[in-house]
């Protein structure tokens, strides 16, 4: 256990399962008081245990993000249970595939819904908390596919993720009269449940088009967020940090190793 998160109130949206569990679990051996966030129980509970089993402090509040409501209800459970809150971590999201001929209305919505309104609802919903706080930090987990690369089936995915950069540059520079920081992550792929049903193919075929020869893991991303969220980092806003093994480098099949 260290302390470089010592008695910091964070948030961790989609903290019960894959990247979120990460953040989470390495926040709290660093000190910090964390709320997962998620919509279903089971997962959430069971990761805030873990993390109390190994002399950490988390607990679960259920919320969907978004819902404006409950959101303002996650934000006024940090406060009940942590006194206030230091450090967002807005990274709930989902990622369902459909071809752009068979996509519908509702489909499209329903990830704009969560992935961008959800990074927009939670971060108004806590900065007045984060407004108090004397090292304010707003993290966001976009994705290198859209701000950098595509992929078939996840045209709107790609948009919400671009989206959450074009949110957080403007963001940026209306909360840093607030000394409040706000950057965001961008992975390649991470072996997380979210891909427990996409198959063995696309996995082999992303661990072929990645330089370092793997898919990232949870700590890849969780100790890249630790930074941005340190005292350290504290002049760094509105950027955005590349984590995917070198895979948006080669210029084609031929640069790889
Ligand atoms: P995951 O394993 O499917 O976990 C997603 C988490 O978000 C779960 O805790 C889930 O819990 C929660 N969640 C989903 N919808 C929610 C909602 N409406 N309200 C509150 N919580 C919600 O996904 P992941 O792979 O860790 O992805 C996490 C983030 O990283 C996402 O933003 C994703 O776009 C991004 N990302 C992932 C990868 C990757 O390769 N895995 C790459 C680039 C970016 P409930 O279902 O219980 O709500």
């Amino acid at each position: 256990m260290g302390n470089r998160m010592q008695d910091r109130s964070v948030i961790v949206t989609g903290g019960s399962k894959g990247i979120g569990r990460g953040i989470a679990k390495v926040f709290a051996a660093e000190g910090a008081k964390v709320l997962l966030v998620a919509r279903q129980p089971g997962d959430g509970e069971k990761t805030a245990n873990e993390i109390a089993d190994s002399g950490g402090d988390a607990s679960f509040f259920r919320a969907d993000v978004s819902d404006p409501q409950d959101v303002r209800d996650m934000a006024q459970a940090a406060v009940e249970r942590h006194g206030g809150i230091d450090v967002l971590c807005s990274n709930a999201g989902i990622f369902p595939s459909a071809n752009l001929e068979e996509m519908t209305v509702q489909e499209w919505d329903n990830v704009n819904s969560v992935n961008l309104k959800g990074a927009f609802l939670t971060l108004k919903a806590c900065l007045p908390e984060l407004k108090k706080s004397n090292q304010p930090r707003v993290l966001l987990t976009s994705s290198i596919t859209g701000p950098i690369t595509g992929y078939p089936g996840w045209s709107h995915y790609g948009a919400t993720k671009a989206g959450q950069l074009g949110f957080m540059r403007t963001a940026a520079i209306e909360l840093a009269r607030h000394n409040i920081t706000i950057n965001a992550v961008m992975p390649g792929n991470i072996m997380t449940e979210g891909l427990d049903d996409i198959g063995e193919d696309y996995l082999r075929t992303m661990e072929r088009a990645i330089p370092m020869g793997r898919l990232g893991d949870l700590e890849d991303i969780a100790y890249a967020m630790l930074f941005l969220a340190s005292h350290e980092a504290k002049y760094i806003t509105g950027q955005t940090l590349v984590i995917d093994g070198g895979q948006t480098l080669p210029e084609s099949i031929d640069a790889m190793p």
